[in-house]
């Protein structure tokens, strides 16, 4: 009897030549990315960044994360870039228009209308943040007002603050409309999702091996893949045939 780790084995050999993207292959997914450099959680090089995105292009429709949920011909890939650091401006910006690419950055709101400081000095300035605000292709959500965990422990003025207070915090400091909200440390409950979903559009949570997503997936609690890994895992956890046959990893 064939294994698992056979099957993944022979699939990797086979994807070489990307025969997998021969099969139907249309559930959307969003991806989730940190640091695109050295400068916080999760990093991947700039070089495998440009290479990841160069990929998914050819292959799939990157796509605002607004219209992520909606069926199409083509499968979609949304991209988003947690925390608002300053590798996204540096390294991933260029490379995104460079290949017309839209993307979702959720930034701190403490941290954008100055309320706190940035101790990590690795987070994008309002200045840098209103620059790219400017460009169409970039939306800028809220990841809360201090990047803290939605869980039981928050009481409602605590949970008011980090989810209504982030949103008018942003968007008095860049002048924007915030439509997008990501629950940091992929942490929420019934009561944080209520709170989302009654201000924002749409909301997405923490990054897992397999995350597809289509017009039935709950707005409020969008899964997401990681793309912090190398090229063929990357192409392995958005590809419907490694759903289909389950072979997580
Ligand atoms: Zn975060």
């Amino acid at each position: 009897m064939i294994g698992k780790r056979t099957i993944r084995t022979s699939l990797q050999i086979l994807s070489a030549a990307d025969l997998y993207q021969r099969l139907p292959d249309n559930h959307n997914n969003i991806i989730m990315y940190h640091a695109i450099g050295n400068d916080g959680y999760d990093a991947i090089t700039p070089k495998l960044f440009k290479r990841q995105i160069y990929w998914l292009k050819k292959h799939y429709e990157i796509t605002p994360l607004n219209r992520i949920t909606e069926p199409g011909k083509k499968k979609k890939i949304a991209l988003t870039f947690d925390d608002g650091l300053t590798s996204f401006l540096t390294n991933a910006l260029p490379i995104l228009r460079e290949t017309n690419s839209p993307a979702t950055v959720f930034v701190i709101g403490g941290v954008v209308c100055g309320r706190h400081a940035d101790k990590s000095n690795r987070l994008m300035t309002k200045q840098q943040l209103l620059e790219i605000s400017r460009d169409p292709l970039i939306e800028i959500g809220s990841h809360t007002m201090t990047h803290s965990r939605l869980t039981e422990s928050q009481n409602y003025h605590k949970l008011k603050t980090e989810v209504i207070d982030s949103l008018m915090a942003i968007e008095d400091a860049i002048g924007i409309t915030v439509d997008s909200f990501c629950y940091p440390f992929n942490c929420f409950n019934k009561e944080a999702r209520e709170m989302v979903s009654a201000h924002y559009k749409l909301a997405v949570c923490g990054g897992g091996h397999q995350a597809f997503i289509n017009n039935d997936s709950d707005p409020w609690s969008l899964p997401r893949i990681n793309g912090a890994t190398n090229l063929m895992a990357l192409k392995l956890r958005v590809s419907d045939f490694y759903k289909h046959y389950n072979l997580v990893t």
